[in-house]
Order: structure tokens, then sequence, then C-alpha cells
């Protein structure tokens, strides 16, 4: 594992100076800079989406690690799912219905139409057929005792994600959300409310049933601890990156990390891009802002998270000691994605340069 120091900086200036929009630094170019570990935590589609940027935008010998919530996961039909992790391996990998945002390209769904002849439960959760392979082998794996991020690394060596994904815990973590329904108040699993209830049904709070004795997965502190860079990509606040933060011991690695936390704004207008996280942010308090989602992770130097937040072109926001840029943060397709992986590793070079280094650090 490296030590972040000045070496570090001064590759993270590097990699800044790096300018080409798209082309990153291919096996034929030259890249004379130390390689860079660059780790980012990930919901589902969003981070999908903006790690395929960051894949790009890396160069030679730099190294990108993500940090993948599984509050989502469930168990349909007697197999464990774990829809971000899917999400974010289908995307890299090249397998992903780019439609939807989830799932297979060119799906087909035969065994769920012969499960609803049986009338089975879940009917509101769909699992194609190709997709279910993925959700046999990884049951069939846990049931065998492998954990999950074991399982990960071997349904990764198939699909070659070009990043190395880790959950962000190996023991069960579910987000379940406090609603009123007809027979009183209940806690349902977060996918219900979700896909089921459209995020319709009003929400009370979310909890992490599990997390108390959770601990992060082997290699996730490490990878923070050893971090350059670390980025909270454009994924859903409440129930993606706040689910991960939730892991004890996540926040702390974050706050004692050498490396500088970038984070990108999924609130854009007022609004998601996409999915409901505008259903979600209010339930814990927070404006449906990218000022709002900002001073909820707020600055490290406050007992937060953030050195900088990236919002889009045309937003504003205040949030006091962070770095507040306003660049363009849609993700219309890779080589935009790319421009914004970038801009973040960009504002990170200038953030670490322009921190004072901490006690221990090589030349401190
Ligand atoms: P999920 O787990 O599948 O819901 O995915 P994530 O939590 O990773 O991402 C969901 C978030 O991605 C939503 O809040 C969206 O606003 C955000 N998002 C989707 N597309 C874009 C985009 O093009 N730009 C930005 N900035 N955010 C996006
Ligand atoms: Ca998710």
């Amino acid at each position: 594992m490296r030590v972040a120091g000045p070496a570090s900086s001064r590759s993270l200036l590097f990699l800044a100076n790096f300018s080409d929009p798209v082309a990153g630094c291919g096996p034929a170019a030259v890249c004379d800079h130390p390689p860079v570990h660059v780790v980012v935590l990930a919901g589902g589609v969003g981070a999908a989406r903006f790690l395929r940027g960051v894949r790009v935008a890396r160069q030679a010998g730099d190294e990108v690690t993500a940090i993948v919530n599984t509050g989502d996961d469930l168990t349909v039909h007697g197999l464990r799912v774990c829809p971000d992790l899917d999400s974010v391996m289908y995307t890299l990998g090249g397998g992903i219905d780019e439609e939807r945002g989830w799932g297979r390209a060119g799906e087909t769904w035969t065994t769920q139409a012969e499960l609803a002849c049986y009338g089975a439960e879940p009917d509101w959760f769909s699992l194609g057929d190709s997709d279910l392979a993925t959700h046999l082998v990884r049951t069939r794996m846990l049931d065998a005792g492998f954990a999950l991020s074991d399982v990960t690394a071997a349904l990764c060596a198939r699909w070659q994600p070009g990043v190395t994904l880790i959950p962000m815990s190996d023991q069960r973590v579910e987000t379940h959300v406090l609603v009123d329904l007809d027979t009183g108040p209940r806690a349902i699993h977060f996918q219900e409310w979700w896909v089921r209830h459209r995020a319709e049904l009003p929400a009370h709070g979310f909890v992490q049933v599990g997390v108390e004795s959770a601990t992060p997965a082997p290699g996730v502190l490490d990878a923070l601890a050893g971090a350059d860079v670390i980025l909270l990509a454009p994924s859903n606040p409440v129930v993606s990156i706040g689910t991960i933060l939730g892991i004890p011991g996540l926040r702390d690695a974050l706050a004692a990390a050498a490396a500088p936390v970038i984070g990108l704004s999924p609130i854009i207008g007022g609004a998601p891009v996409r999915g409901m996280a505008d259903r979600c942010l209010p339930v814990i308090g927070v404006p449906t802002t990218a000022e709002g989602v900002g001073r909820h992770y707020a600055a490290r130097s406050d007992g937060g998270l953030l050195d900088g937040w990236l919002i889009h072109a045309g937003d504003r926001a205040d949030v006091p000691g962070v770095t507040v840029e306003a660049v363009p943060l849609l993700m219309r397709d890779v080589a935009a994605t790319t421009v914004m992986a970038r801009t973040a590793l960009d504002l990170a070079a200038r953030c670490a340069a322009g921190r004072p280094q901490r006690p221990g650090q090589p030349g401190a």
C-alpha cells in the first residue's frame, strides 16, 4: 500500500496536467509519473456511469477502487441479488442494458414469466434469464462459505471491469424504510419501497438493519488509507453514499485519509438527473439542491467529508470550508463523463497542493 505524501501530490498534479479529453494513457503512450490510486464511493447506476469516465481518465499504472453500496441487496426466490454491485460490474464489463441502467443487455424473461404462472412472490422484482446466472453463482458461493468480497472478485474475473470492486461490507446490512401501511407503521425493505411503491409511500426514516455489527469489507480501510484521491460519485446521497458511510469505521477512515475528498453532485437544477433521490433527501431533512447535499456532506475542516464539491454549471452552492466549482456534470456519454472525472482529479490535485501536510507525513 502506498503512503500518500508529497510524492502523491506531485503525481496528482501530473495527472491534472494530462489534457486529452477522452483517450487516457493507452498502452503505447508514455506515462512517466508515479501511479495514482483513486478510490470512489459508489452506488448503482449513477456511480457505474461515472466510473466509466474515471476508468478512461486514469493513466497507465493508475489504480481505481470502487467501494460499493450493498444496502440495496436482497434475497429473491432464494437468490442473493446485489443491485448496485451488478449495475457497476455489468456497466464496466460491457454487459449492461444501457436504456434501463440495470440488468443485462438483450435480456429475456422466460423464467420471470414462469414464476408468475406459479404466483411466486415477489412479483414486483424482475430477474432476467441471463442475470439469473449471476445470482445463482453468487448464492452458491455464499452458501459454500465464501465472503461477498470473494464472490464479487470471482464474478469480476468474468466481466473484467478494469476497476477493483469491493462491497462496503461482507456482512448483510439492509436499508429498510419506515412507512405507514394500512396495517400500521412498518419497516419495509428499501427495494420494496423503491421498486414496488416507486418511492411514493411517504417515508419517515431509513434504517440500516445489521449495521451495528458490520465491519468494512477486507481492503476497504486500506484503500482509503492508501488513496491519493477519494471521490464521492454522483450517487444518491442518502441510500447509496449515506449507507456506505454508515458502516462503522468508514466515516472515520475518510476523515483520517491523507487524500483529498472530492464529491460530485447528483442534483442538477434542484432535481436528481434520474432516479428518485428527491424522495430520499427530504426524509433526512436535506434540501434537494447541490448546496443542500454539499452542506450535508460538509467540510472536512468542519467534521464533515469534503475538500472539494463539484456542482453543475449554472447551479450555485455555498458550502463553508469547501472549494466549490461549477462545471458540466451531465454524463451524456463516456467522453463527457471522462471530462467530468478529469475535472474531479484536477480539483483533487489543487486541494492536495493547497493543504497543509498532516503530522507523520514524509516531509511534514
Ligand atoms: P442507484 O443506486 O442505481 O440509484 O444509483 P446511484 O445512487 O449511483 O445514482 C443515483 C443518482 O445518480 C441520482 O441521484 C441521479 O441524480 C444521479 N445521476 C444520474 N445520472 C447523472 C448525471 O448524468 N449527472 C449527475 N451529476 N448525476 C447523475
Ligand atoms: Ca442502489
